[in-house]
């Protein structure tokens, strides 16, 4: 077999069965994909000898017949996971020379599973930006290029080594957290699948916080049968995380028979945004008539609360986050900024967190620390959470209503150029969570589905969201809906 690296999860996963390839040879070809893809930057700490360590392991386990489906199959962890002995940064400054002793639940449960680290991925400072560009390690890069443009595109954010990784077939499947899109955005914006499961169904614990009460882990896979496949291995409960869900988790693969005849899928008008590009609004209208050739029922429903979506999450996330990042401060975790003579622990508090911060992450502590403040937490803060009810209440009402699933777009235009939203205010780059930061806000399940390509060949993405708890029924309708739009692109090779 050639070009191992390009396999998706259910194809390398049926070949080591076969004995057709081992997980040496599949490791193998990803380290190789990854060296050569420097300039894509979406591997920021490589781990190559822990990568064939456990891939020999594998190999031993698939031989002696006890493989789980995730064993052997070698794939990238973004940054923000707590990886034992391994760099774990979140891409941030502040954490410099961070090797936690501990591992994540998440990519511990895919390490027990037998899958392979290659290494860290890419991603924007503590997973606040939606292009990568605040990362520490300097930006990831989109493996894909408007045409014979040769100017360089975001791969999305903050998954953006993840998403770039996967999309460049330097690793079979990543993992990425999504707090307000960070998984669906980057997913859309380089052609491939990712989810964001239910609020609980992931444990948190070992992840980097950003904002508690969002944050969710998925995957971020070449299709929807992987989806299914590497979903189940990262989810279950976790009694360190109090908001793990005491759930059986189901076999997600086994509920991909992609009918979903009599399923009503529900188009909310309020996502129809003033300015939508004709691209968007034309993908939305095909995926709909693809659903329904394939035997849904199409429902015009209202979420009226969507166009506060965005002033809440954006009072929420930061407010979550400067409680969050508090803890780095110089003593603990990470990097300590150099001290003066007669520098005392308030100096070192300041230099450090002054030093080790980016521009965007100290946007958020700022604006986080005022809407808490004494004084404005009735305005800002318990305004936003009231909000957020209503619209975790405009979803529940339509799901009580009978809808099955909700399709939007998965953002509101296809990868935009590195550096060309930076100059903008920080508010329009914020306009790129507008269709996904209500899932996070109502806790519920997200998916994002490449579903074409716009005039300059760049892949655009729909986005279906479920019922809570019920991703295996969403990944079902994800897949009609993938077999319906066929998509097949992939970037030309220029690395
Ligand atoms: N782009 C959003 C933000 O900057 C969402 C990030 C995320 O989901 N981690 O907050």
């Amino acid at each position: 077999m050639s070009d191992l690296n390009k396999l998706g999860l259910a194809e390398a996963r049926d070949a080591l069965r076969s004995g057709d390839v081992t997980s040496v040879e599949l490791t193998d070809a990803c380290l190789k994909a990854i060296d050569e893809a420097d300039a894509l930057n979406a591997f920021v700490h490589k781990t190559p000898e822990l990568a064939m360590e456990r891939a020999k392991a594998a190999d031993e386990r698939i031989q002696r017949g006890d493989a789980p489906s995730m064993c052997g199959l070698p794939i990238g962890i973004k940054d923000l996971f707590c990886t034992k002995g391994v760099p774990s940064q979140a891409a941030s400054k502040i954490l410099e020379g961070f090797k936690p002793e501990y591992e994540s639940t998440v990519s511990q449960q895919l390490a027990d599973a037998g899958a392979v680290m290659l290494g860290k991925l890419n991603m924007d400072e503590f997973a606040m930006g939606s292009s990568n560009e605040t990362s520490t390690y300097g930006n990831a890069v989109s493996p894909w290029r408007r045409g014979n443009d040769d100017a360089q595109l975001t791969p999305g954010g903050s998954s953006g080594g993840s998403a770039s990784a996967v999309a460049a077939d330097l690793c079979l499947a990543a993992t990425g957290t999504d707090t307000g899109g960070s998984i669906r955005q980057p997913a859309a914006f380089v052609g491939i699948t990712g989810i964001k499961p239910t609020y609980g169904r992931c444990s948190r614990w070992g992840i980097v916080a950003f904002a508690s009460s969002l944050d969710q882990a998925g995957p971020m896979t070449k299709n929807v049968r992987d989806a299914a496949i590497m979903l189940e291995t990262m989810c279950g409960h976790d009694p360190k995380d109090s908001t793990s869900a005491e759930l059986s988790v189901p076999n997600f693969e086994a509920m991909l028979t992609g009918d979903i005849k009599g399923k009503k899928i529900g188009i909310p008008k309020e996502y129809r945004m003033d300015g939508m590009p004709a691209e968007i609004e034309k993908l939305w209208a095909d995926g709909a008539a693809m659903l329904k050739a394939a035997g849904a029922e199409i429902v015009d429903i209202s979420l009226p609360h969507t166009k506060y979506a965005l002033p809440a999450y954006y009072v929420i996330a930061p407010a979550e986050a400067s409680s969050n990042l508090a803890r780095y401060d110089g003593v603990r975790y990470g990097r300590r900024a150099q001290l003066a003579q007669g520098d005392g622990i308030t100096e070192m508090y300041e230099k450090t967190r002054a030093e080790g911060f980016g521009p965007e992450v100290q946007r958020r502590v700022m604006v986080g620390t005022y809407v808490l403040s004494a004084g404005f937490y009735d305005a800002y803060y318990n305004r936003a959470r009231r909000v957020r009810t209503l619209i975790k209440k405009d979803f529940e009402d339509v799901f009580a209503a009978g809808i099955d699933a909700i399709l939007t777009p998965a953002t509101p235009s296809a990868a935009f150029g590195l550096g060309e939203m930076t100059e903008a205010d920080p508010v329009q780059m914020y306009l790129n969570d507008v269709f996904t930061v209500t899932v996070n806000l109502a806790g519920l399940p997200g998916i994002s589905v490449p579903a074409g390509l716009d005039a300059q060949g760049l892949p655009l993405g729909l986005q279906l969201i479920g019922r809570p708890w019920e991703e295996g029924d969403l990944l079902n309708t994800a897949y009609a809906l993938e077999n319906a739009a066929g998509f097949v692109a992939k970037p030309g090779k220029w690395w």
